[in-house]
């Protein structure tokens, strides 16, 4: 509850104007039965005329104006308020989120993330919003009611307001069940939307394998246990809705038996008798709402204390308490270096290596060997130990994170490219990026030709509602990003594994004036790709096996010359 009312008490003077407005409108309301009872009193004297009854009338009229009015701006100023706090929080999630390690994703499931954003976000509107309203309401009807029908006639009251406080704890009880129930729908239908989501991306394996009806058994399965979950709502609710009416019509029972009585007795005036009808009919509302509200406000904070949960947790990397302020050349040295994802059980060991700025490595090794391992800490994407990788002599884990990360390109395994224009995702590290620069690291990557001959060019949406890039297009259009950039470390993850022989060493040509300034680390499955590196370390299950340049590789025994030679034979067939 703390974390909802801290931030809603950022709006509180909107907050006010709703609360005000929303007073008006319920007080209004309260006078319309005074009006009522007048008009039936002088109707039943006898001494009503048709201009009374017309001035009657226009009041009526005027508070329904009045109510109008003022009923707009309760809903603009609360509901309004309720939408920014969710906006809020959102956001606020959204940074974290970002902010927070990529470790912290491996353990998380991506469902369970986007329904923080969507289902918790959405109760806590709900609570902000709903909150505020039953609350008052409930407030200022069952205070103000209660004290016409008191002032009408207290026995009455007595007699009427019986069944309601059992209303209250019928519909907390119910409350909870139908909560419940709620949860599990909305569990389902999220399961139900991953599996179509899987569903859609996966469909090429889908087809490849000829699963069609596999899947479609799957997704009925689902969808028919959405359909049972949601049939437990319904026939709760359907009990639900008789069951309020039962209790609202056993007051009104109790009225016509004891107030009618009064009338007759003349105790009460049938005007009273008439505006006390319509008292109680507003007492039952908050009556409802109370239990209703104290669901919703507990939703709302479940769902807060779920996305704090979040909040709260820490992101595993950041920058050291006091960081040193750097700007790299980019000399790396790894000495040392073993790691691990899981502690104490080591993926690569003993690692170590130096590159000089203007200088290449490169690594080779067999798939699972570490290779990716290794290059995703030196930006400390996952942490290294300390002591185990400096940049021009300074420890990585001693410098500020951004000047760290701002320093590399690193063009990963997997190009991931998003859905907007070629032209943005090429300016992702560098906004700034004239026409004649990215042209430029077009040629560079050996796409500018194909870029160009698509229909919208540089401005051509990529993604879900653009064109399909081709694996060898992403990868070379992140590689062109990667140039942009123009950071002084340049590392390729096997970069150009979807691209052809011949292209890759055009491309890895044209990169050499681009790298001559670099410190450069390229790794590849292709001994092609590496034989003009200054060093290449061959990689064995996380460790260096072998180390030189080309020449001296492929003079000695080992797995470089086994992978080289099994190359060489399958280009002399090739070609
Ligand atoms: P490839 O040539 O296939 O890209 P690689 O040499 O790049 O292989 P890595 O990706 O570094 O290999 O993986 C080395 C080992 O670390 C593998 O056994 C892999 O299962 C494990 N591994 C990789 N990423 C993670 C991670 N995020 N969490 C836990 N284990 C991981
Ligand atoms: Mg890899």
């Amino acid at each position: 509850m703390r974390g909802l009312l801290k931030r809603m008490l950022k709006y509180k003077f909107q907050i006010l104007l709703g609360i005000i407005a929303l007073l008006l409108v319920d007080l209004a309301q309260l006078v319309i039965p005074l009006i009522v009872r007048r008009a039936v009193d002088s109707l039943r004297s006898g001494n009503a005329t048709s201009g009374i009854l017309l001035r009657f009338g226009l009041y009526i009229l005027g508070l329904a104006l009045f109510i109008a009015v003022f009923r707009f701006f309760w809903r603009y100023f609360i509901m309004g308020t309720a939408r920014k706090v969710e906006r809020d929080v959102r956001n606020e999630l959204y940074y974290h989120l970002l902010k927070l390690s990529a470790n912290f994703f491996n353990k998380e499931r991506t469902g369970e993330i986007m329904a923080h954003a969507t289902n918790d976000a959405n109760a806590i509107r709900m609570a902000v919003g709903m909150g505020i309203v039953a609350l008052s309401d409930t407030f200022i009807y069952s205070i103000f009611s209660l004290g016409a029908m008191i002032s009408i006639s207290p026995t009455l009251t007595l007699y009427t307001v019986i069944p309601l406080p059992i209303l209250t704890i019928f519909m907390l009880s119910f409350g909870k069940l139908i909560y419940k129930l709620f949860e599990d729908v909305q569990r389902t239908f999220s399961t139900m939307t991953e599996s179509v989501r899987e569903a859609i991306t996966g469909i090429r394996v889908i087809k490849g394998f000829a699963q069609e009806n596999g899947q479609l058994r799957d997704f009925e399965k689902i969808n028919n246990s959405f359909v049972v979950k949601n049939m437990k709502l319904v026939k709760v609710w359907g009990a639900f809705q008789p069951v309020i009416n039962l209790f609202a019509s056993l007051s009104i029972a109790l009225l016509l038996l004891v107030g009618g009585r009064k009338v007759i007795l003349n105790e009460i005036s049938l005007g009273d008798f008439v505006a006390f009808s319509s008292y109680l009919g507003m007492m039952i509302w908050p009556m409802i709402a109370i239990g209703w509200v104290t669901n919703l406000l507990q939703r709302g904070a479940a769902s807060m204390d779920r996305i704090e949960r979040i909040l709260k947790t820490e992101p595993e990397i950041t920058s050291p308490p006091h960081p040193r302020k750097v700007k790299l050349e980019g000399n790396i040295c790894v000495r040392n270096l073993t790691f691990g994802y899981v502690p104490n059980k080591p993926i690569i060991y003993d690692i170590d290596f130096e590159i000089k700025q203007g200088e290449k490595l490169g690594i080779l090794g067999r798939t699972g060997s570490g290779k990716s391992t290794i290059v995703y800490l030196i930006p400390r994407i996952f942490d290294p130990p300390e002591g185990s990788i400096y940049i021009d002599g300074v420890d990585v884990r001693s410098m500020y994170l951004d000047d760290l990360r701002k320093s590399i390109s690193l063009v990963p395994q997997e190009s991931i490219l998003f859905s907007t224009t070629i032209k943005e995702n090429l300016t992702y590290g560098n906004p700034d990026a004239g026409e004649d620069e990215i042209i430029n690291a077009l040629k560079v990557a050996e796409i500018y030709d194909e870029i160009m001959e698509m229909p919208d060019g540089l401005n051509t949406q990529v993604g879900e509602r653009g064109v399909t890039l081709s694996g060898g297009q992403r990868q070379r259009l992140a590689i062109a990003r990667a140039v942009l950039r123009n950071a002084p470390i340049f590392i390729l993850d096997d970069a150009l594994s979807a691209v052809d022989a011949e292209t890759e060493s055009r491309i890895l040509r044209n990169l050499s004036d681009f790298l001559k300034t670099k410190t450069t680390i390229i790794i590849s499955h292709r001994v092609s790709a590496l034989k003009d590196c200054n060093q290449i370390i061959v990689l064995d299950r996380g460790k260096i096996v072998d180390r030189g340049t080309h020449e001296e590789l492929i003079s000695r025994e080992g797995i470089y010359k086994h992978i080289y030679e099994m190359q060489k034979l399958e280009e002399e067939v090739a070609g």
